[in-house]
């Protein structure tokens, strides 16, 4: 699905001696490259903060406690979506509201928010799936009408544009109150192991994020609020800023590999190319298809006898998992990401791909349609 093999030995000269001079250093922790490392992302989001942590979900967590909570507010996210996005929220003691989302993007359908809106709703949480930015000027509006927080989980979608009507171009994770991201090794921008960041251009947000992420301290042995250990290794800072001057770069291919399979693959008539909005750009995290009239499952098992991997992003929608239960909903409340949950299928798409792996690939999904 990746090959972060190549991509790395593309610049190992640099990542090597970041590595070596934070061991050199023995700044493992705090090391003063975290700061640069901020500051660059920060230039690069075009956003006033950037606070690195430990993890995406770690992010997505810090991000709600800084925002005075109280159990039982509600929070509303997309039902389809990575367990993380809802986890935290169940976590907190705070109640996860779904909402079912858009056939053709796969981001929350703005049409559904409205209805979901309680006094007990706090916050919106879109999530930039795939790598695509979901419908934030809607979203804009609907948070500003009813007073709520927008935390925009980034994790897919580090580096995605969006434009709002007046042509306004802001990067995906610095449109609402906070941004969140991870650096897992497969995202966009990934690390060699965990990581993750919070982006706001809010300073007092900026400045209570940075506090829980270390304890709650401003001051070294002085607790203002409850806060969690999350911290970015320097070690991965040192990969992260080798690696961030790479990510233009890095999306061309990523765009460059999904147009070629788009054009490869766009007469299939059981197979429907993910679909771009007007509104973002798509830095295409993933390359997911939808496969419609023959089974899904029985075409990836072919597909990986033939040597293809391909992932299911997600099989199960969060409504029907286990660890949600109870919930106030069933089998059938949201259609849309229940059919999605059985007719996606994501193909590998990485920074390192080439005509010929593109062409092979869609080669051994032509055989595998019949
Ligand atoms: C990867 C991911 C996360 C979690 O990031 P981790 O760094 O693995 O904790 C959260 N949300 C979404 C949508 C993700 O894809």
């Amino acid at each position: 699905m990746v090959d972060l093999k190549s991509q790395y030995l593309k610049i190992k000269s640099e990542v090597d001696s970041g590595i070596q001079s934070v061991i050199d250093e023995t700044a493992f922790i705090k090391g003063g490259i975290i700061k640069e490392f901020e500051q660059e992302l920060q230039s690069y989001l075009d956003v006033k903060h950037v606070i690195a942590c430990a993890n995406g979900t770690d992010a997505l967590q810090i991000a709600m406690m800084a925002l005075d909570l109280k159990p039982g507010d509600e929070i509303i996210l997309p039902v389809f979506t990575y367990v993380a996005t809802a986890e935290v929220i169940a976590l907190l003691s705070l109640v996860p509201v779904m909402v079912d989302v858009d056939p053709d993007d796969f981001t929350i359908d703005i049409s559904l928010i409205q209805e979901k809106i309680s006094p007990k709703t706090k916050a919106i949480v879109p999530v930039h799936l795939f790598g695509q930015c979901a419908n934030m000027e809607a979203i804009l509006q609907i948070a500003r009408e009813h007073n709520l927080y927008v935390i925009e989980d980034t994790a897919q979608a580090l580096g995605s544009k969006y434009t709002f009507s007046d042509g306004l171009i802001q990067r995906a994770g610095t449109i609402g109150d906070i941004g969140t991201t991870s650096f897992f090794p497969s995202k966009n921008l990934g690390c060699y192991g965990d990581g993750g960041a919070l982006m706001t251009n809010n300073d007092e947000l900026a400045e209570k994020l940075r506090m829980i992420c270390n304890h709650g301290q401003k001051v070294q042995y002085i607790h203002d609020v409850i806060g969690v250990n999350s911290r970015l290794d320097t070690i991965q800072a040192a990969i992260l800023r080798a690696k961030l001057k790479q990510l233009n770069e890095y999306e061309k291919a990523r765009q460059w590999a999904a147009s070629r399979y788009d054009e490869l693959l766009k007469d299939i008539v059981q197979i429907k190319t993910p679909k771009r909005i007007a509104n973002s750009t798509h830095v295409f995290h993933q390359y997911t298809l939808i496969i419609e009239g023959l089974d899904r499952d029985t075409l990836r098992a072919k597909l990986k006898e033939l040597g293809i991997p391909s992932m299911v992003y997600y099989p199960i929608p969060l409504h029907v998992q286990k660890a949600f239960q109870p919930n106030p909903y069933s089998v059938g409340s949201f259609p849309v990401s229940e059919k999605l949950c059985k007719t996606v299928l994501s193909l590998p798409i990485h920074t390192e791909m080439n005509e010929s792996m593109v062409d092979f690939i869609v080669d051994a999904l032509k055989k595998s349609l019949n």
